[in-house]
């Protein structure tokens, strides 16, 4: 098949997308169409890159104004679909294109899909509808990358998407791709994201790449495979299979941009803050940076003397470690006695009790009243239970 590269901005987007759509030959066969786009995260940021925003969800209901447009989306775990469309400025769409209206795919009918690992329960509009996938271009602290492949896991019920992070989540990002096969795949690459990706902390996380680009083709495996080599990272880090592709539009040399990759490893350290996730959700990630006041602090840390001192406390002087994640161990090296450590989320149970550590249960723990609580690193130490 064909991946077509062509040139954007958000101001002439839809002229873009129709080029884009035009230069692959695409021609919806049904009456509806939905629209998955990548904005699991309501805190995301559109300014960085991590998430599509709705001028691009826009254009495509208005390319599309003669068919009826779903766009639907299941927010990562533990999060709220209702913010999520507010902070994003989705929920304006369907007061201007009448034709479009919004969905929380963790509230629709789901129908039982073989798969690899047995059967897995997908939403039956993805399947009866003309399925469009419209991904963020950026790199992932976890996966490497998230294109095309990654935003179906958007798709999963809440369950699923926990467990894909148990057992290993780029050989199910891929065995995924094999059964929820979209009939359109876009990435939106006009601002993309590098780095260690989305909600990482402060300026260990992703920074915003003006690319400009955008990326359309109907096979989801060449889509990303295009993607891939145009951010010149090693495929073999990913979930993106080496398929054999047709470019059309811009030349892949005349636009391929190294994007710093993702180096998260197994344990972020900074000064005596350590931060372990391996294999961690993302939402026990984004839980845990929404809901603690480190994470404010940090972003604010030059600005106010409030969070210097909060940033100092907590990442110089003090060694911390916060552990989350399936795969989690205990550090080398790391002495409990003098160091704060705690295990968050159901995953890490073993963790602490084999070592005695104080553990936050939930699965991610609730984000909402944790964060009501206004967690400081001596509030969250209180909460800890003894
Ligand atoms: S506790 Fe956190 S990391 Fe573990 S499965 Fe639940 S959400 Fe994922």
């Amino acid at each position: 098949m064909t991946v077509a590269i062509v040139k954007s901005s958000y101001t002439n987007v839809r002229s873009g997308l129709e080029r884009a759509i035009d230069l692959v030959g695409y021609k919806p066969k049904k009456e509806t169409i939905v629209l998955k786009p990548n904005a699991g995260f309501p805190d995301g940021s559109l300014k960085l890159g991590d998430c599509v925003p709705p001028e691009f969800l826009e254009a495509l209901a208005g390319i599309f104004r003669d068919k009826q447009v779903i766009i639907a989306e299941g927010v990562a775990a533990g999060m709220d679909f209702q913010k999520m469309i507010r902070n994003f400025g989705y929920d304006r769409i369907p007061k201007k294109y009448p034709n479009a209206r919004l969905v929380d795919l963790e509230k629709e009918e789901r129908i039982p899909i073989k798969w690899k690992r047995g059967e897995i329960k997908l939403p039956k509009l993805l399947f009866e509808n003309e399925y469009i996938n419209v991904a963020k271009m950026k790199t992932h602290y976890f996966t490497h990358v998230s294109l095309c492949m990654k935003n179906q896991k958007g798709a999963l019920q809440e369950f699923d998407k926990q467990k894909f992070h148990m057992k290993d989540l780029q050989a199910d990002i891929f065995e995924l791709s094999q059964v929820l096969k979209p009939n359109l795949n876009i990435i939106d690459g006009i601002v993309a994201m590098d780095g260690n990706g989305p909600y990482s902390l402060w300026h260990f996380g992703g920074r915003a790449r003006k690319l400009g680009l955008l990326f359309c083709g109907q096979d989801i495996h060449e889509v990303d495979n295009v993607a891939v080599q145009v951010m010149k990272l090693d495929r073999k880090k990913t979930h993106v299979p080496d398929v054999p592709t047709k470019i059309v539009g811009e030349k892949l040399s005349d636009v391929s941009v190294a994007f710093k990759p993702p180096n998260f490893g197994d344990q972020l350290n900074f000064g005596h803050f350590h931060l372990q996730a391996l294999s961690g959700c993302s939402g026990c990630m984004q839980t845990f940076l929404m809901s603690t006041k480190l994470s404010t602090d940090w972003h604010y840390a030059y600005d106010t003397l409030r969070g210097t001192v909060n940033f100092l406390h907590h990442g110089i002087l003090r060694p911390f470690y916060i552990f989350f994640g399936p795969r989690c161990s205990f550090p080398a090296g790391a002495d409990p006695k003098k160091a704060k450590m705690v295990c968050f989320g159901d995953c890490t149970r073993g963790l602490a009790k084999k070592n005695g550590l104080p553990h936050i249960p939930g699965c991610p723990p609730p984000a909402a009243e944790m964060r009501k609580m206004n967690l400081s690193h001596r509030k969250l130490q209180s909460l800890i239970p003894k």
